[in-house]
């Protein structure tokens, strides 16, 4: 730990540091950056104060982690404004929560939060922000009271160099696109091996303009300009991503991850989770279960929720499949299909515990869209994945986890797959039958992708561990902020922001 401060006579003389962090409105945001401000406080409780500054409907679905953390006696609080008018419905403040046709509203919620942001900021005055990457704004704010402020990406360094790579020569990709979906590109300047991706498979900002290819500049210039920026990530899952990034995206990078530790009291994170599933798995043999979980927001066809369903039958594998409660209003499930597979398949309606689930022994395999977080999640508790990447940056996650990092494999390479859902093949439920069913017999792959997974998860432990490498990051942080109070930053001077 760099600690050429002496941090509790700092702490001793200007009062707790308190940092405000503001996560954005999407789930696989708002759950890691809860966990960051609770993890934050827990390391120096008498030294930091952490609030979440957050809309009224998100504060409950991070209310159980706050509280846990507030028992602990961790200074963790919430703060909340207003969440916009933007023609959602009462409650509705998160993508998980909006019908995927009103995806856009919360983007545009995104967008014109700023003048609440500025004045709620201006008000309380913290020590520090860290804001979600999207609220690039609040760099001119935390400049104007002389604070720092760092950027929380939500997504792995390995998808970020990768995308910011690909940016630069988003007008070829563009030219290119409507001729050639399935041309292999080589992502240039990437350290390490040579990493091909289709153009099919890119993010829709770096092939078309969206919301997204709009501000994506100016997030990546305010996060260079930034005090910081924070990564949940552990070093030894994306070596040698993580020393480019040091070297070219941050004026300081904090890896500080995984931030999700499975334990009971993380039963209720991020929503209201199913825990009688885990007594369900607590039936089952060790790692005889596949878990099935597409991340907060999936957007499924009928048509392919029932191959699924379909292909988790044909494999004969017992299997834990969570069930966005919006698909369950529709016909998903074929006639007959759950009283067939009722002995050895549970579906969950909602939410899962999921770092509790990860971390059941009974768990063999984790079918996953290969969200960050999921991708963590899954190597920090030592289980391989089959990958079933869907939208953004999912299919170059995917190539971290099969190419990289090595401790899983595609379900599916049959067809014609697309991060844009009307150009992509359902997946039929025979090839997923297939791919469940030679993963969990067993095999030379199985026990590769296992050891690799297990490996990972070893490395995740230490990276956590006092002494270890997130663990100095978190610490490092908080000395560097410390530090930045004391010598006068806060004052608006010396250090730019
Ligand atoms: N998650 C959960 N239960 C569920 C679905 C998701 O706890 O039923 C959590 C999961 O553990 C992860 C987050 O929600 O922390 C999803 O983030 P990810 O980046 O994997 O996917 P996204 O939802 O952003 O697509």
């Amino acid at each position: 730990m760099a600690a050429a401060v002496d941090t509790a006579a700092v702490a001793g003389a200007g009062g707790r540091l308190r940092v405000f962090f503001l996560p954005s409105f999407i789930r696989g945001h708002l759950i890691p950056q809860t966990d960051l401000a609770c993890r934050v406080a827990a390391a120096r409780p008498a030294e930091v104060e952490a609030t979440m500054v957050v809309t009224p409907a998100n504060a409950a679905l991070i209310a159980p982690t706050v509280a846990r953390a507030a028992a602990a006696g961790h200074a963790v609080r919430v703060l909340c404004y207003p969440f916009p008018d933007v023609g959602l419905g009462e409650g509705v403040e998160c993508l998980t929560t909006a019908p995927a046709h009103d995806a856009w509203r919360l983007y545009r919620a995104m967008e014109i939060v700023q003048p609440s942001h500025e004045s709620l900021l201006r008000d309380h005055h913290p020590d520090a922000i860290v804001a979600d990457a999207p609220f690039w704004w609040t760099n001119e704010v935390a400049a104007e009271l002389g604070v720092p402020r760092l950027t929380f990406h939500p997504v792995g360094i390995f998808a970020l160099l990768a995308m910011n790579s690909l940016f630069t020569i988003r007008s070829d990709i563009i030219r290119t696109s409507s001729a050639a979906a399935g041309t292999l590109l080589s992502v240039p300047g990437l350290p390490g091996k040579e990493i091909a991706i289709p153009v099919s498979e890119l993010p829709n900002f770096l092939v078309q303009d969206d919301h997204l290819s709009k501000g994506w500049e100016q997030v990546r210039a305010c996060q260079i300009a930034g005090f910081g920026v924070i990564v949940n990530t552990f070093v030894d899952l994306e070596q040698p991503y993580c020393e480019e990034f040091r070297r070219v995206e941050a004026r300081r990078a904090y890896f500080v991850g995984p931030l999700g530790q499975p334990s009971r009291s993380t039963l209720h994170r991020g929503g209201d989770g199913n825990v009688d599933c885990l007594s369900w798995l607590s039936t089952k043999p060790s790692r005889s279960v596949v878990f099935v979980c597409f991340g907060s927001w999936p957007d499924f066809s009928v048509t392919q929720t029932r191959e699924l369903a379909l292909g988790l039958e044909a494999s004969d594998q017992p299997f834990l499949w969570v069930v966005r409660s919006h698909d369950c209003s529709d016909q998903w499930a074929p006639e007959g299909w759950e009283q067939r597979v009722a002995s050895r398949g549970l579906v969950v309606r909602g939410w899962a515990p999921q770092l509790a689930v990860l971390a059941h022994p009974s768990v063999g395999a984790f079918v996953t869209h290969c969200g960050w977080n999921s991708v963590l999640e899954a190597a920090s508790a030592g289980v391989p994945v089959l990958t079933w990447p869907l939208v953004f940056e999912q299919f170059i996650n995917e190539r971290l986890v099969t190419e990289v990092a090595a401790f899983g494999a595609r379900v599916w390479d049959g067809g014609r797959r697309s991060e844009r859902a009307e150009d992509a093949e359902t997946v039929p439920a025979e090839a997923i039958a297939r791919a469940v069913a030679s993963f969990m017999g067993g095999g030379e792959q199985r026990d590769r992708l296992k050891a690799r997974a297990e490996e990972l998860a070893e490395r995740a432990r230490a990276a956590v561990s006092e002494d270890g490498l997130s663990w100095r990051d978190i610490n490092r942080l908080i000395d560097d902020l410390l530090q930045a109070r004391a010598s006068g930053l806060a004052q608006g001077n010396s250090v730019q922001v």
